[in-house]
């Protein structure tokens, strides 16, 4: 299958984007800690897994670089295709025979012992399943819905969810008030444009699975679930089948979260696992929790195209963006402009602003800065900022609880950074010395020459 994880890992491995650790190592801590000294580098193949007979597999989706490999495509295209994904959903196509049905286990479910969850941060309150993606359907309508949750691994057949406000938990508070339990798929080991597909924008009932197939560009293959009306991606390595009951709460937490800080113990639900399915020698994938870069990037890069679409509706001139690694891909944006006017900066800090509650720092560069690029964006602010014109502040805006920082009426001071060239001063104030482009293309192009 060109769907699947393997599908990407064939792909890393001849970018020499693939680390096989043949090493033990222990899922306690110890895995995790390999993933976060490898945070920037290849995806890492855990051949031995100390209690687990099963491979995992982490830092699958920690840059951008391999996103771009998985899909075959230039980096400059990564924004566009999901832009894409988010406006032309492609319908799933059924097939029998899913890799992710060779094993069915129906009796005497044991989660802790079937697969290796890792513990990550030191406060967690147990070992997680953090890359499970949750599809499930409205009960009224029957629309899907994918989003991932972290799971914490309470008894054998049960993991703690942390739903947040979002669709799936509309669904639930649905199903609960039609007395009716949620069913819910949890699938494991899935292809990094199916990772971002679960975490695109779109209305309750846009199908995220619908979005994976438009990153493609063609239907993402489904398997029928066995035990409940579902469909789960054919080539992912794991799936659970259960369901969420209506009023079940459990203690969950604390959790090392996004914001790199811990989430606090609270009374959660609770899915209950009734059966699995999965490859026969299938692999676990792990996401270290935390502000870790695959934590971050696959929540970052849907959230990118979302504010990137719809800024672009008031803002034609916007040409790039990135929800910084160390603005935890939540409160920090830097974006390019093809800026014409005196003002267009400032025009952008505050339709950035206003596209999303929990970003509250703009920084705008021209688009000759690579967005990407902190210390060339560092050297925009540098030469390009006068801090009393270009530095502006927003008191009192709505942010979310997300921010810890919020004043007690659910507000911050939201602020941006107007690092574009001034326009007053002659554009040869601002020219980037360097070597001429066309030589550069040359070495870059025989850069293998050079090193022999
Ligand atoms: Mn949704």
């Amino acid at each position: 299958m060109e769907q699947d994880l393997r599908a990407a890992m064939k792909k890393f491995e001849a970018a020499g984007e693939l680390l096989q650790v043949r090493k033990e190592v222990d899922p306690d801590y110890e895995l995790s800690a390999v993933l976060w000294r490898a945070k920037r580098g290849p995806a890492v193949l855990f051949e031995k897994v100390k209690g687990s007979k099963m491979r995992v597999i982490g830092n699958v989706n920690n840059t951008r670089g391999k996103f771009a490999i998985s899909l075959d495509l230039p980096r400059s295209e990564i924004l566009p295709r999901l832009v894409h994904g988010m406006e032309k959903p492609v319908k799933v196509e059924v097939v029998s025979n899913a890799p992710c049905q060779q094993v069915v286990i129906e009796r005497d479910i044991d989660l802790a012992k079937l697969l290796p969850a890792p513990r990550v941060s030191e406060k967690d309150a147990g070992p997680y399943l953090t890359a499970g993606i949750l599809i499930a359907k409205h009960p009224e309508t029957g629309l899907r819905n994918c989003s991932i949750h972290r799971m914490q691994v309470h008894g054998p057949d049960t993991l703690g969810v942390n739903m947040a406000p979002t669709h799936l938990s509309k669904m639930y508070q649905r199903a609960g008030e039609l007395n009716e339990p949620l069913q819910v798929a949890v699938c494991i080991g899935n292809h990094p444009a199916v990772m971002l597909a679960s975490n695109m924008y779109g209305r309750l009932g846009s199908d995220e699975l619908e979005m994976a197939g438009a990153l493609f560009g063609k239907p993402l293959q489904v398997a029928k679930c066995r035990t409940i009306n579902m469909e789960a991606p054919a080539g992912c390595e794991i799936v659970l089948e259960g369901e969420m009951r209506p009023g079940e709460l459990k203690e969950e937490g604390p959790f090392g979260e996004l914001m790199g800080s811990y989430a606090f113990r609270g009374k959660r639900q609770v899915f209950h696992c009734k059966a699995v399915t999965m490859r026969e020698d299938a692999i676990y994938h792990h996401v270290v929790g935390s502000n870790h870069p695959e934590h971050l990037l696959i929540m970052a890069m849907p959230r990118e195209a979302n504010i990137y679409k719809s800024a672009k509706v008031t803002f034609p001139r916007l040409e790039d963006i990135n929800m910084t690694e160390g603005g935890c891909g939540l409160f920090h944006a830097v974006v390019s402009i093809r800026k014409t006017g005196e003002g267009e900066g400032k025009k952008a800090i505050l339709t950035l602003l206003t596209l999303n509650d929990l970003l509250k720092q703009v920084t705008v560069v021209d688009s000759d800065i690579d967005v990407h690029d902190p210390v060339m964006v560092e050297w925009a602010i540098a030469t390009r900022v006068r801090a009393e014109k270009d530095v502006v502040l927003f008191p009192d805006l709505k942010t979310n609880k997300l921010d810890r920082l919020a004043n007690k009426d659910g507000t911050i001071t939201k602020w941006g950074i107007d690092a574009t060239r001034p326009l007053d001063l002659p554009a040869e104030v601002y020219e980037y010395a360097t070597v001429p482009a066309e030589i550069m293309k040359k070495v870059e192009r025989d850069w293998e020459q050079y090193l022999s």
